[in-house]
């Protein structure tokens, strides 16, 4: 994987999984940085031709795919509610899938957290109307130069017009368009700012970056993640999803309680071999070699994350 450039890298994951790819990239040398740009500017600028899709849920609730992390989009007569935003530079594409779905104005944007690939689009889609709400953590890293370590980038402060109108710290509750939304902060997961979405009357559950449905998932711990957090996310995910309740991941296809078990197990397996073997001083590469992901790295390992740059990411943390 090292020997291909960023831009190889991304385009062909963004071909692959047709949506955001190039986090995968975070554990490159720096050498490749320093000759190549930034993973994240790569991510943005593939955003400007990225293939946008709808996919109808339930009710009145749709998907737009392929922007940078999945979107939720809630329609009434209260406007467009729109969880998360995308890439900015996907504005255009983000907008016609909008459109298609109803004639609503956009009223209100929620971020499940501050990652770039959920919040890029905050600015547009506010000036297009809508108030923005989040977590307090959100705020927080959008209103200053935040760096995370495992992209090697520094974003610095979001634009005015991007930041949260409305913040939150535990929980938030929001009744439009004739349905009820209950927003709940995790404890630090993927990021300190992460939240889940439940639209109660379809019965969807937008469970953020805590779920990656179908690809190893990035892990930022410079801003509060681990993978401790993220197995704890998980189990509070389970406990609140039924059978027969949509789940959105961040990432990936839009899935099921089936498919969010699955991955509960995958993450706990691998953390428990990785911890295992580092509990006896093996070094990470001696743990990769071990090859503790094999059993899923056909189906996981070639999108965002490389086996061992998930493998690097649960080492991290334990
Ligand atoms: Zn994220």
């Amino acid at each position: 994987m090292i020997t291909k450039s960023p831009a190889d890298i991304s385009r062909r994951q963004f071909i692959a999984s047709g949506s955001f790819a190039v986090a995968a990239g975070g554990l490159l040398p720096g050498r490749l940085w320093a000759e190549e740009g930034s993973l994240v500017e790569v991510a943005r600028k593939e955003g400007a031709t990225a293939k946008v899709t709808v996919q109808k849920l339930r009710e009145n609730v749709s998907a737009v795919l392929g922007a940078g992390g999945n979107i939720a989009v809630l329609t009434g007569r209260d406007g467009k509610l729109l969880v998360d935003a995308g890439f900015a530079t996907s504005q255009q594409q983000v907008n016609n899938a909008l459109q298609s779905i109803s004639s609503n104005p956009i009223k209100h944007l929620i971020n499940t957290h501050w990652h770039f690939d959920h919040t890029d689009g905050n600015e547009w889609i506010h000036k297009a109307g809508a108030t923005i709400l989040a977590h307090q953590n959100t705020r927080k890293h959008l209103s200053t130069s935040t760096k995370v370590e495992g992209w090697h980038y520094t974003f610095p402060p979001s634009p005015a017009g991007a930041i949260p109108t409305h913040v939150f710290a535990d929980k938030q509750t929001l009744h439009l368009n004739g349905t009820t939304l209950l927003l709940e902060h995790y404890q630090p997961a993927h990021t300190d700012s992460d939240i889940s979405v439940y639209f109660s009357d379809a019965d969807i559950f937008h469970a953020g970056d805590t779920w990656w449905n179908g690809f190893y998932p990035f892990i930022d711990y410079s801003t509060g993640g681990s993978i401790d957090g993220m197995i704890r996310a998980t189990e509070a995910n389970l406990a609140k999803v039924t059978d027969k309740m949509i789940v959105i991941p961040g990432h990936g296809p839009i899935g099921n309680k089936a498919q969010l078990t699955f991955y509960r197990d995958l993450l706990v397996g691998v953390r428990d071999k990785v911890a295992n073997l580092k509990k006896q001083g093996k070094s990470l590469d001696e743990i990769v070699a071990t090859k503790p992901t094999v059993a899923t790295d056909a189906q996981w390992g070639g999108g965002f994350m490389s086996p061992r740059q998930f493998i690097g990411l649960v080492f991290q943390g334990i």
